[in-house]
Parts: structure tokens; C-alpha cells; sequence
């Protein structure tokens, strides 16, 4: 007979389990409760769009686009995307469900994204993340929430110290340009030091060189101009209303004046939040205002601010997660008491407490397993039918199966 060959798991994706999966769960549950106390609702969008809702909305000059969507001809020939993020597909939602009836809207989702990158720790081709956004909200105080949601997360995860927020401003339109000519002289001045990169980056997107990780950049990079003398006066308000609300939740954090965002949409504020647990994945949740998104969609013009996590970074930061056992394990010590033992198993379940059954191998075997498992409580059935708890407990059990 032909030898089975086992199919690899596809590089860049992982099974999740144990350890691994209860991390990865805190963090989604964690998400869940902090985002109910700022009163965000959940949608769920498609893992799938129409290209172009990622190639319009991200745009075609950036890394995701260019290089690491997953785009595919479905069986009808529609050019097709896995999701390599949330925000598009919830600007692209926001068009197509009219969701304007309901803006100002704060908004949470998060599952699976795809991208095609080289797969190292806290790098993957398919990873999931948790996103956040409030849409229709122009004023600064909507940036201020989401910061604040952002920072309570990651206190609640314990995760917060070592992990710093980085804040700089992108300005409004007018300040935008006149900052980003002073880049590109700037640039144009040294072309000689930058990388091949940053080079074709210039035409289509000189702000990108500011935040290149390539060496070869960083003193162009670091010498640039800040957008500071640029600002004009409502775009510095708008900034100084931000920080100002930040300082009032007592947010900390610390300018960047090298974080930028790269598209022609993007304004006022830009964030990360980045820690150097991590190498050189260091940034665990990023964002910021994306003022033009929607109209660059053919939506209604709708201000929109928001950020993602990945879930795996953030998991890899926490502290050991708690292992707890079941409330019960009822052990039976003889098949003859199997019924009695189902019937327990179904009443306990039913009240609400957690229960386990060992039933098999020898009976000193079962007591060990039970141990194993680590209960709250033993309850023991022998040929009779005679339940008797055996081991340390709270009667709970035994209040239960009567
Ligand atoms: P990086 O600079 O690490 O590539 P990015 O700028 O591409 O990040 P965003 O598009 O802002 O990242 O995504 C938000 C968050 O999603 C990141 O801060 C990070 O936590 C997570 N993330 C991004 N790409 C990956 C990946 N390939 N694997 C795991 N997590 C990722
Ligand atoms: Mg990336």
C-alpha cells in the first residue's frame, strides 16, 4: 500500500492550543468586557472583500498592498482578498449597510487577517487581531476614548508597563502638504544616503522614509523636519486637544515625531503603542484618524479613527495564565453505577457547575486522573450507586446531586 504523506501546516499559520489558546483567549475576553465598559458595539465583516476595498482604502503604495495581500480569482472570476486588516471592510460596510443612520458609531471586531509576509516570532501569514474604531465622530475627543480603551486593555492585561504610547499628529490637509514638500527637499538634498526603498518611496510616498527600519535611512530619517513648524493653528489645537484629554485620563505617553501613517488620508492623529519585549516586532497596537476613507470608498465624507492589535503579540506578554480545574470530577469506581453517575454528571451541569467524568482504567488509576484534573471537589460512585465525596470540597456538589 502507498505510504500516506502527511499535508504540512501551511507556513505562517499556527494551531492554537493549550497555553497558547488560553493566552490567546484572555485576550479576547478581556477585549470583550473593556470594550462593554466604553460602550462599543461588535459587528462581525466578511474574511473576504472585493480587492479593490483593500486596494483603494489601504493604498496600492503600501507594503500590504504591493506585496503581502492573499488575492485570488474566485470560481466566477471576481478578484478576491482575505482581509489584511478591519478598517476597510468596515468603511466599505459603513457605505453599503448605510450606516450613517447611526453614526456617530464606536465599533469593535476582531478574528483572523492575512497577510504574506516571512513568518518569524510575532509574524504571521495568518494572525488575528483586535480592532476598535468610531466613525462619524470628527472631534478630538473620539481619538481621546480610543486611547483610553486601548490603555485600560492593556492594564487589564497586565501588560502596561513596558509598553510605551507613542503619539504624534499628521495635521490637516494644508499642514500635510506644506510638510511634506519640506520632506521631499529634504529628501531630494540626500538622496545618496537612502536605501533603494526609500528612493521609490520619494515619488509615491515620502513620508514612509520616516519610519524606515532600514539603517541606512535613519540619519536622513532623524534629520528630517518636524511637521511642527507646519502646523497650522486648527491642527495644532486639534493636537493639543488630544494630549490634553489624554493627560485628564491619566494616559501616559510620548511624542514621536517620526510615526507617521502613510496615506494621503490620514490626519491628525497617529499612534503605537510599542514595547521592546518583542525584537524587532515591538509594536503591539496601532492607529489613528482616517478623516478621507470612507469618501475615498465613493462613501458619504465621515470622519473615522481607530486602531488594531495583534492578538498574538499582546498574548505573548502576559504573565502565565491561571489553570483552573473543573468545580467537580465524579469518579466511577464500578460500571454498575454508571446511571447514577450520568444523571449526576447532567444535574451538576445544568446548575451551572463545571463537571468531569473518569471512568475508565483501574479504579486507582481513576483517583489519580481525578487528581490530575485538579477539581474543586470528588464525588465517587461505587456499584451501589452511593455518592460520597472523597476528596477536599465545598458540598457544593452534593448540594446539587441530592
Ligand atoms: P509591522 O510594522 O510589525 O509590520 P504593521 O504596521 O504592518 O506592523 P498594522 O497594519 O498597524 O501593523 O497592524 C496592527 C497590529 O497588527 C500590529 O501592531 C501588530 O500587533 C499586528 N500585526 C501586524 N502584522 C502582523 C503579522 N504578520 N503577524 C502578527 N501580528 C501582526
Ligand atoms: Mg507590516
Amino acid at each position: 500500500m502507498a505510504r500516506i504523506q502527511t499535508p504540512n501546516r501551511v507556513r505562517g499559520t499556527q494551531d492554537i492550543f493549550r497555553d497558547d489558546e488560553r493566552r490567546f483567549a484572555h485576550v479576547q475576553s478581556t477585549f470583550d468586557r473593556v470594550r462593554r465598559l466604553y460602550c462599543f458595539e461588535r459587528v462581525e465583516v466578511p474574511v473576504f472583500e472585493d480587492t479593490q476595498v483593500f486596494a483603494r482604502s489601504i493604498g496600492e503604495t503600501t507594503d500590504v498592498v504591493s506585496k503581502e495581500m492573499y488575492t485570488f480569482p474566485d470560481r466566477g472570476n471576481d478578484s478576491l482578498t482575505l482581509r489584511p486588516e478591519f478598517t476597510a471592510g468596515i468603511a466599505r460596510a459603513y457605505i453599503t449597510g448605510g450606516w450613517q443612520q447611526y453614526a456617530p458609531l464606536k465599533l469593535v471586531t476582531s478574528g483572523a487577517v492575512f497577510r504574506y509576509e516571512r513568518p518569524q516570532k510575532g509574524r504571521y501569514r495568518q494572525f488575528h487581531q483586535i480592532d476598535a474604531e468610531i466613525l462619524g465622530a470628527p472631534e478630538p475627543a473620539a481619538d481621546v476614548e480610543l486611547l483610553c480603551l486601548a490603555d485600560q486593555l492593556l492594564h487589564e492585561l497586565g501588560i502596561a508597563d513596558g509598553v510605551t504610547l507613542q503619539l504624534n499628529t499628521l495635521g490637516d490637509a494644508e499642514t500635510r502638504d506644506a510638510w511634506r514638500a519640506a520632506l521631499v527637499a529634504h529628501f531630494e538634498a540626500h538622496r545618496a544616503e537612502l536605501s533603494e526603498d526609500s528612493l521609490a518611496r520619494l515619488d509615491k510616498n515620502p513620508l514612509r522614509i520616516l519610519d524606515s527600519k532600514d539603517p541606512r535611512d535613519r540619519p536622513v530619517a532623524d534629520s528630517a523636519p518636524d511637521i511642527d513648524a507646519y502646523l497650522t493653528a486648527e491642527a495644532r489645537a486639534f493636537f493639543d486637544a488630544v494630549t490634553a484629554g489624554l493627560d485628564a485620563a491619566g494616559v501616559k505617553w510620548t511624542r514621536n515625531a517620526r510615526l507617521v501613517r502613510g496615506l494621503d488620508y490620514y490626519r491628525h492623529t497617529a499612534f503605537e503603542f510599542v514595547t521592546d519585549r518583542l525584537g524587532a516586532q515591538g509594536t503591539v497596537l496601532a492607529g489613528g484618524r482616517y478623516d478621507g476613507l470612507v469618501e475615498s470608498l465613493g462613501g458619504p465624507a465621515t470622519a473615522g479613527v481607530g486602531w488594531a492589535a495583534g492578538i498574538e503579540r499582546l498574548a505573548m506578554l502576559l504573565e502565565e495564565p491561571v489553570v483552573s480545574g473543573p468545580d467537580v470530577v465524579v469518579v466511577i469506581e464500578d460500571d454498575a453505577a454508571q446511571a447514577e453517575a450520568t444523571a449526576a454528571l447532567a444535574k451538576l451541569r445544568r446548575a451551572g457547575v463545571s463537571a468531569e467524568l473518569v471512568a475508565t482504567g483501574s479504579p486507582r488509576k481513576r483517583y489519580d486522573k481525578a487528581l490530575k484534573l485538579d477539581p474543586a471537589e470528588t464525588v465517587t460512585f461505587h456499584a451501589d450507586g452511593h455518592a460520597f465525596r472523597v476528596l477536599r470540597g465545598t458540598g457544593r456538589a452534593q448540594a446539587v446531586i441530592g
